[in-house]
């Protein structure tokens, strides 16, 4: 089976072709036969100049066509990790893809400009709703738990607090080896329209000023973490961290002229190459972890060696043939973290 270890899932989510791809009359390249295929239909050319496709099949714990709600990939991906921060253990989720595939669609939701009561939600606040029906179970009552929030980017290999106007802060290694973000705001949270509220105002502040031309948020990673703490001593009892990955086609940036986007493009590789060597390590079990290797995994250290931990990754593909390339070079990242 390809679940080669419970403790990591990997899925790969479709989105369907939007208004720009349909005014294009672009191919749809992506099929998903099934709830655990995909497979991609590349257009080729033969030496005699005959077109043929090449069709790539890949196989996943799930897979989610372009009719897949947020609300269905909640309940296969993040939605059963909950109950292991409530044993004291740590949850990850991310969303890794190219630019305009989803990522923020999937983790972040819709806020179309509203209130935060009018949004889609995504899997940040997903997740923190069924957080708070856990926190008012009588099993978990008991445990005198509270809830808080902290929301922050890393770009370009420095770590930004969205819910403090991108203050940059820094991050530290303690002799007992605990990672810790210097200084990161933690916002205790009563229900889901706080989190909501929360998430529409870190978002704001992590798009400011951008335009599609000019889009920093593609070369970001962001990190929406609930976290579960003792009442009394505040001590931390369990933490789901939520990833919007910085866009992988990013890595092609390597190439640049200018020497910003080369040095971020290099950055996104390094992180993306080590967030994928770490949940491999994490799958076999391996005492070696090259946590160290990236901000992005230091930062998220715990979530890999806790021996309660368990991840799970969404590959988000656009359906659309001119991101081909991208889509197997993503359906081939994600085939490869769930290899030992
Ligand atoms: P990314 O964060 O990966 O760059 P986005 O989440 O911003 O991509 O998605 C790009 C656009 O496509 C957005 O306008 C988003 O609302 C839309 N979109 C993405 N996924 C879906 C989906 N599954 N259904 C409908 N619209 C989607
Ligand atoms: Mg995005």
């Amino acid at each position: 089976d390809s679940i080669i270890d419970q403790r990591i899932c990997v899925c790969v989510r479709k989105r369907p072709m939007n208004k720009k791809e349909d005014a294009r009359k672009e191919i749809e390249v992506v099929t998903v036969p099934n709830k655990n295929h995909v497979i991609v239909h590349q257009p080729q050319t033969k030496v005699d100049l005959t077109k043929y496709l090449d069709n790539q099949k890949f196989r996943f714990d799930y897979a989610f066509d372009e009719d897949g709600t947020n609300d269905l990939v909640y309940r296969f991906t993040a939605q059963p990790l909950v109950k292991t921060i409530f044993e004291q253990g740590f949850a990850t989720c991310f969303a890794y893809g190219q630019t305009g595939s989803g990522k923020t669609h999937t983790m972040g939701g819709d806020f179309n400009g509203g209130k935060s009561q009018d949004c889609s939600r995504g899997i940040y606040a997903l997740t923190a709703r069924d957080v708070f029906k856990y926190l008012n179970n009588k099993d978990y009552k008991k445990e005198n738990l509270y809830v808080a929030c902290s929301f922050f980017e890393i770009y370009g290999g420095k770590v930004f607090d969205l819910l403090k106007n991108k203050a940059k802060l820094r991050v530290l290694e303690d002799g007992k080896k605990e990672v810790q973000v210097v200084g990161l705001q933690e916002r205790t949270v009563n229900d889901e329209e706080e989190v909501l509220e929360l998430i529409r105002r870190g978002t704001e502040v992590r798009t400011a000023g951008q335009t599609s031309a000019n889009n920093n948020s593609s070369r970001s990673h962001a990190v929406f973490q609930i976290l579960l703490r003792r009442k009394q001593s505040k001590k931390l009892f369990g933490k789901f961290s939520l990833i919007d990955l910085a866009g992988n086609e990013r890595g092609v940036d390597t190439m640049s002229s200018d020497r910003q986007t080369r040095m971020e493009g290099a950055e996104i590789n390094k992180s993306l190459l080590a967030l994928k060597e770490c949940i491999r390590a994490m799958g076999r079990n391996s005492a070696h972890l090259p946590f160290r290797a990236s901000k992005l995994t230091l930062v998220l250290r715990d979530s890999f060696v806790g021996a309660n931990a368990r991840t799970c990754m969404i590959a988000m593909i656009s359906p659309g043939m001119n991101s081909c390339e991208h889509t197997l070079n993503t359906l081939r990242y994600a085939d490869r973290v769930k290899e030992l």
